[in-house]
């Protein structure tokens, strides 16, 4: 076992708050490619389609887009090692909360409880009209858009669109257990996207160990992160969970 995955696990397991944030590298062992990259999606399609203007202007185009990356695709997605892993760290005690950038479910399938999601979720969709939720496996998407059963509005996915706000309440969990975390756990994330990209600068301010997995250099690496556990998180989790029975 190297250095750094023993100093991660001692860290981890003194902790009295610590934290795990998560982005689209997670997913990737999963099937799920990220948005960013040479594979990433914004390689293969426009990210305009996830632009709320361009969605209430092209509704029907934008909706052919997001049912085929995000409903067609996603939804036949489990979780691998990683995320079973931060389950089980919930399980034991050692991680109090998990922010996630994702919205593909994966870390609730997996048994994580304490999950906020950052950037909503593809599990619900809202009436753009009346605000009426549905769960998303219940609408049909034969017919695009889908309409609301209640007053015939579009409806829209549950996560934020460019141009959309954090959801208030996933905002204000996160800021507070960024704020309060001695160890934050980092994994899969650029940090290019704002403002969730500001949380482990939050956690780094109020004195937290960052510990970052992810198989490259993110904007955190060489700035904020005290370790660096390079590789892929459905890996290097496992043996991180391995060490803190060890140490
Ligand atoms: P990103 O696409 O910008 O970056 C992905 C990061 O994961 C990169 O740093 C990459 O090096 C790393 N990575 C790739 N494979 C990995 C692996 N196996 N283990 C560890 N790290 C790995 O993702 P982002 O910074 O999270 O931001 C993009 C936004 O896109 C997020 O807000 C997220 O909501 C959204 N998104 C979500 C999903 C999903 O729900 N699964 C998928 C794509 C994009």
């Amino acid at each position: 076992m190297d250095k750094n995955t023993i100093k991660a696990a001692e860290l981890l397991k003194k902790a009295k708050f610590a934290t795990a944030f998560t982005g689209a590298g997670i997913s990737v062992e999963s099937g799920i490619p990220p948005f960013r990259g040479n594979d990433g999606l914004w390689s293969k399609y426009d990210p305009v389609v996830l632009d709320i203007n361009y969605f209430h202007t092209n509704t029907k185009d934008a909706w052919r887009v997001i049912k085929k990356l995000f409903y067609d695709f996603f939804g036949k997605a489990n979780p691998n090692p990683a995320h079973t892993t931060l389950a089980e760290m919930e399980k034991m005690g050692i991680l109090k909360a998990l922010i996630t950038q994702n919205i593909d479910n994966l870390h609730q399938k997996a048994g994580s409880k304490e999950v906020y999601e950052y950037h909503g979720t593809a599990q619900t969709m809202v009436c753009t009209k009346c605000g009426a939720k549905y769960h998303s496996p219940d609408v049909d998407l034969s017919i695009l858009p889908p309409l609301c059963k209640k007053c015939n509005g579009v409806l829209k996915p549950d996560f934020i669109f460019f141009g959309e706000g954090i959801p208030p309440e996933a905002a204000q969990k996160s800021s507070h257990a960024a704020e309060r975390s001695d160890v934050f756990l980092v994994i899969g994330t650029t940090g290019e996207v704002m403002p969730a990209s500001m949380l482990p600068q939050i956690a780094k301010q109020n004195s937290a160990k960052i510990i970052e997995i992810n198989v490259e250099n993110s904007n955190y690496t060489n700035h904020i992160t005290d370790i660096f556990l390079q590789g892929k998180a459905g890996e290097i989790l496992p043996e991180l969970l391995n060490a803190i029975n060890q140490v």
